[in-house]
């Protein structure tokens, strides 16, 4: 007989996690418009706020919040992991049957929550949001819209255009993504590549409500490298196709060079040639060793399977107000190898 997998108890309705770097303008707001919306659905709740080791007031703010609403957890990296890594962490604590993801700087509305919920109660396991306007500047559009190009052109996966991390998942999708050990993670890919039954549905997408956008341009490229070599070989095909393609040419410069020198009677003189062939040949073959090297140095940093993240302090939700500090490297390390219980 057909069962389901087995999944982990949940001890309230929903966790909100939201993972948060330098954002200490956002998060009184978005904690009042998370209470204000949440309390309206009349459910238990969390909210799990992940510290990805901000050096501003953050961290002070989330445990002033702590302190007066045991509903909040706040989960603190020893320093800045990275938006992905954040995520990871505040999925492998959620408690709830359903967890919802959002970012902490209010683009993503509170109010769009009740939405998301009703949607997921149909029957689905994955409820993400599309943007159907964005409020970002001209080049961050731009260099969206060429991310999800690439991701869907080169690597053959179907992230859906305008899909956003908001999202809500049941407790099978979240236990699933928990699962997942790899380091370079692009968390949206890999929930697209997880299957289950997902489903989008319209959000509004907002300005930043205070501070300043954590990912320039440097960041996105990088983003973006990450996620094509992490899920396809694609740009190494692409590296042995220009090799190929180069040796081709060369091999008709022969026959070109023979044909003048023994039918027409004269050779090709001059070093320039020589020299614009011989540089030619080496940038393409440095691109090909540096296309390879990433592999090589992604491997090497998987295969070292450090903890994908350190938390330095943890203070769950409904966990009583003790100054509870926490080592849970070992642990995530386990669980990463699929060690832990
Ligand atoms: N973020 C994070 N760690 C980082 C960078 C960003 O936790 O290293 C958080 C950030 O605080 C925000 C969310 O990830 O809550 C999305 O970041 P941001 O709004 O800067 O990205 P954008 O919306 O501009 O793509
Ligand atoms: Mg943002």
């Amino acid at each position: 007989m057909a069962s389901t997998a087995k999944t982990s108890q949940a001890t309230c309705e929903l966790s909100i996690v939201v993972p948060l770097y330098n954002e200490e303008a956002n998060v009184e707001e978005l904690y009042r418009r998370l209470t204000a919306t949440l309390e309206s659905l009349a459910l238990s709740y969390e909210l799990l706020f992940v510290d990805d080791g901000s050096r501003d007031s953050t961290f002070s703010k989330l445990l002033s919040l702590r302190t007066a609403d045991p509903r909040v957890g706040v989960l603190r990296f020893s320093r800045n992991f990275g938006h992905h890594l954040a995520i990871t962490a505040g999925l492998q604590n959620a408690a709830g049957r359903y967890t919802v993801l959002m970012d902490g700087d209010l683009q993503d509305r509170p109010e769009d929550i009740p939405a998301l919920y009703a949607k997921i109660k149909e029957g689905y396991q994955c409820v993400f949001g599309i943007r159907a306007t964005r409020h970002d500047s001209p080049f961050k559009r731009l260099s969206s819209k060429l991310f999800a190009y690439l991701m869907n052109k080169l690597v053959k996966l179907d992230v859906p255009l305008n899909s956003c991390v908001f999202r809500i998942m049941d407790r099978q999708f979240v236990d699933a993504f928990n699962q997942l050990g790899e380091r370079h993670r692009f968390v949206t890919g890999l929930m697209s590549w997880m299957g289950f039954k997902q489903v989008g549905i319209a959000v509004v997408h907002d300005k930043r409500f205070a501070g300043q956008t954590k990912y320039p341009l440097l960041k996105m490229l990088l983003l973006a490298l990450n996620s094509v070599t992490s899920f396809s070989f694609r740009p190494l095909q692409i590296a042995s196709l220009v090799g190929g393609l180069t040796a081709l040419c060369s091999v008709l410069g022969i026959v070109i060079l023979f044909y003048r020198r023994l039918v027409l009677g004269y050779g090709v003189t001059g070093w320039t040639s020589v020299m614009v062939t011989i540089l030619f040949l080496g940038g393409v073959q440095l691109i090909a060793l540096g296309v390879l090297g990433e592999y090589v140095g992604r491997s090497y940093d998987e295969q070292k399977a450090r903890p994908l993240y350190i938390i330095d302090q943890f203070y769950r939700a409904e966990d009583g107000l003790t100054d509870r500090k926490e080592n849970h490297a070992q642990r995530i390390h386990q669980s990463a190898l699929g060690l832990a219980s």
